[in-house]
């Protein structure tokens, strides 16, 4: 393992800097700690409000990321009261947090970890912990504590597991007490525990015993067949890339259904070499079974993932491989339910019995969460799951805790606290939205809509070099992992097809869809051209009909419902002249609306139409030609067409994407969850296009 330090970077770091520093190294490497895992403290001298001196312990907060870590995640204790609850003989966990709270000299610092006490018992000024792969790869086997002597020899002991908290930070500073020539300390199933005098000591220990660690494991894989060799090839071997796409989208759309009955989740598909290596491996189903290999990762895996023999889609057998799906996530939600009434404690709820991680042989790995961001932790720790069984059963045999200590951690309140601290979901934050036309105009706002309010866009258009300048300038709007962005010709079934496929493949599922991809043309009806007309209706009529064919088709082979919103306009309900081809074919989408509402409503589906009128800002309907043409049918002069059409509707207002946009949101929302075929007129107010 690479050291990262550089005492260039660190000459000039004082104070808490110096611990913030060697964090982020740390976090740096994936292999040591993984989306907040491990904690990291320094011992100073300083002084407290009064100008008083104090000996002060800087802990990492509690659900701070060593990655990104900053001086205010830090929290600044006095290290003077907390070392006399060394005699005590126990502690309660909310005992042992009120006190640390009241240790605090920065009142406004986040709560300490629950490792605090672990930190304060170790004498050494800098004291680093982590997750780290190799470490565990020698303690999650049978014979564990034999490997870290033999590869160790006296430099390093093994604590055996209990739960963080008062319990394990005793045994900590007792062991250190009588073993005090000791470099370092290793939690059994859990991680390591290095320090030192100053920072890069402690630093450099960490990647020393890592680096020992690794290099006696490496060459014991080399020895080895992985997971005692594959048993079958990737599904890809002789199917075209394409249509391995599709099958996979269709199996990551009927997961979706099941882990999403009552909360939607968002699920990311993985397909590296070391996953399918897994999945496709003869140990792989067993081993899978076991556990994570640290327990901080429970809350975001949970306790096994759900693998998932799927094989009947290669032979595209949809309607057995959904029987398939559904009894597998069946059984295994009966198995979590098992485990928790028989390990629970009392006054607990169950949390979602759904798995987080799904291996299915021949294809990979789903796994699932919240947002993006949440099936992102999901799989990182998984795919270093993957690796620490690899190298721990090149040693021996990998094992984990016992199912009662699992759902005990599961279960901890002190842990379960740390999803507290998460920012509070948005009204879309778990839903998938794709949008047709979404490079200008009313998708384009709809889209900025979408994102802000925490939804994942799939952003589609026929224009791509348009489509790539918007997703720059949503910048501000798009958490990373949010937007998508798809070429799709709406007139066009192949391409139509290929653009939700991309959808599946990078979120798992579809919850809304906006057909708003609309083309027009101004002409009186004895002049229209055949081609104007046609193309009128191949995208206002056969643009829609191919993006709502294919939404309905992916929302019920989901089974939760969907939600379809029409860009129509106030034409079908009070045409204009010169406008024949528009008015015509945006007359058959709106019927094609109703229709499909009427169909769908019995699978949860809601479809709705929103009627704009003279929306110009941005927008690629209205360009130059479209304003001259309803300038001469209106006959007025090209400049007044926008004074034209804000004065002539009730409210005298010019309506702005944005107008449209909210109305396209009231619409996806729960808030109009009971009304479907509906019409919501965004046009100022034009009686002759009152619904009726
Ligand atoms: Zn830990």
């Amino acid at each position: 393992m690479k050291s990262l330090w550089s005492d260039g970077e660190f000459r000039n770091l004082k104070g808490v800097g110096v611990v913030v520093y060697a964090s982020r190294l740390i976090g740096e490497n994936p292999n040591l700690v993984l989306w907040g895992g491990g904690n990291s403290s320094m011992k100073i001298n300083g002084v407290d409000h009064t100008g008083k001196k104090v000996r002060v312990l800087w802990i990492k907060g509690s659900g701070s990321d060593m990655r990104t870590i900053t001086d205010k995640q830090f929290c600044p204790l006095r290290l003077d009261e907390l070392l006399p609850l060394f005699n005590r003989e126990d502690m309660s966990d909310d005992e042992m947090v009120a006190y640390q709270t009241k240790c605090s000299l920065e009142p406004s610092a986040p709560k300490a970890s629950i490792e605090t006490l672990l930190h304060a018992f170790i004498p050494a000024s800098h004291v680093y912990h982590t997750h780290a792969d190799a470490i565990c790869a020698l303690t999650d086997t049978v014979n564990g504590s034999k490997l870290v002597q033999r590869v160790f020899g006296e430099r390093l002991i093994v604590i055996p597991y209990y739960r963080p908290g008062f319990k394990l930070s005793k045994k900590v500073g007792e062991a250190l007490r009588e073993n005090p020539e000791i470099e370092g300390l290793i939690l059994d199933k859990h991680g390591l525990i290095t320090w030192g005098d100053e920072a890069k000591k402690a630093y450099l220990k960490t990647i020393e015993f890592n680096t020992i660690a690794e290099n006696y494991i490496y060459p014991r894989i080399k020895k080895r067949k992985p997971f005692g060799g594959p048993v079958l090839k990737p599904l890809n071997s002789k199917t075209p890339p394409y249509g391995r796409q599709k099958e996979i989208a269709s199996i990551l759309s009927m997961i979706r259904g099941e882990v999403s009955p009552n909360k939607r989740m968002v699920l990311l598909y993985n397909e590296s070499p070391s996953v399918l290596e897994f999945v496709n491996s003869k140990q792989g189903p067993k081993l899978s079974q076991i556990g994570p290999f640290t327990p901080d990762h429970l809350m975001h895996v949970k306790p096994k993932p759900l693998f998932l023999d799927a094989g009947a889609a290669l032979v595209g057998d949809h309607k057995a491989l959904k029987g398939k799906i559904r009894n597998s996530f069946e059984k295994y939600r009966r198995e979590y339910e098992d485990y928790f009434n028989q390990y629970k404690s009392p006054d607990v709820t169950m949390l979602d019995p759904n798995p987080r991680v799904i291996l299915i042989p021949g294809i990979g790995m789903v796994t699932t969460g919240k947002d993006a961001r949440a099936a992102s932790i999901a799989r990182d720790l998984y795919l270093h799951t993957i690796e620490v069984i690899k190298m721990a059963s090149a040693l021996d045999q990998y094992s984990f805790l016992s199912k009662r200590e699992i759902c005990d951690f599961e279960y901890w309140p002190m842990e379960n606290y740390k999803l507290t601290l998460l920012p509070p979901e948005k009204e879309f934050s778990r839903q998938v939205v794709l949008v047709t036309g979404g490079s200008r105009g009313i998708g384009k706002s709809i889209c900025e809509f979408f994102l802000r309010e925490g939804a994942h866009v799939v952003m589609t258009d026929i224009d791509l070099a348009r489509l790539e300048q918007a997703q720059k300038e949503f910048k501000n709007e798009i958490v990373s992992g949010q937007l998508a962005v798809v070429k799709m010709d709406v007139t066009r079934p192949k391409s139509v097809e290929e653009a939700y496929v991309a959808c599946l493949m990078k979120y798992g599922g579809l919850d809304i869809v906006v057909s708003n991809a609309g083309y027009a043309k101004s002409c009186p009806v004895d002049q229209l051209e055949l081609t104007d007309w046609e193309k009128s209706f191949q995208v206002n009529a056969t643009g829609h009909f191919l993006v709502s064919k294919r939404a309905v088709q992916i929302f019920k082979e989901q089974g939760i419902g969907g939600n379809l919103i029409f860009i129509s306009t106030k034409n079908v309900l009070a045409p204009g002249k010169d406008f024949g081809a528009y008015s015509a074919s945006k007359a058959a989408e709106a019927q094609l609306a109703r229709i499909l509402a009427i169909e769908t409503g019995e699978y949860g589906i809601r479809v709705n139409m929103v009627n704009p009128d003279g929306v110009f800002l941005d927008s690629g309907l209205w360009n130059k030609e479209v304003r001259s043409e309803r300038a001469k049918a209106h006959g007025i002069s090209l400049n007044q067409v926008e004074d034209f059409y804000a004065k002539r509707n009730i409210l005298k207002t010019k309506v702005l994407p944005e107008d449209v946009s909210r109305a396209v949101l009231f619409l996806a929302s729960a808030r109009s969850a009971k009304t479907t075929g509906s019409i919501i007129p965004v046009d100022g107010g034009v009686k002759e296009a009152f619904p009726r």
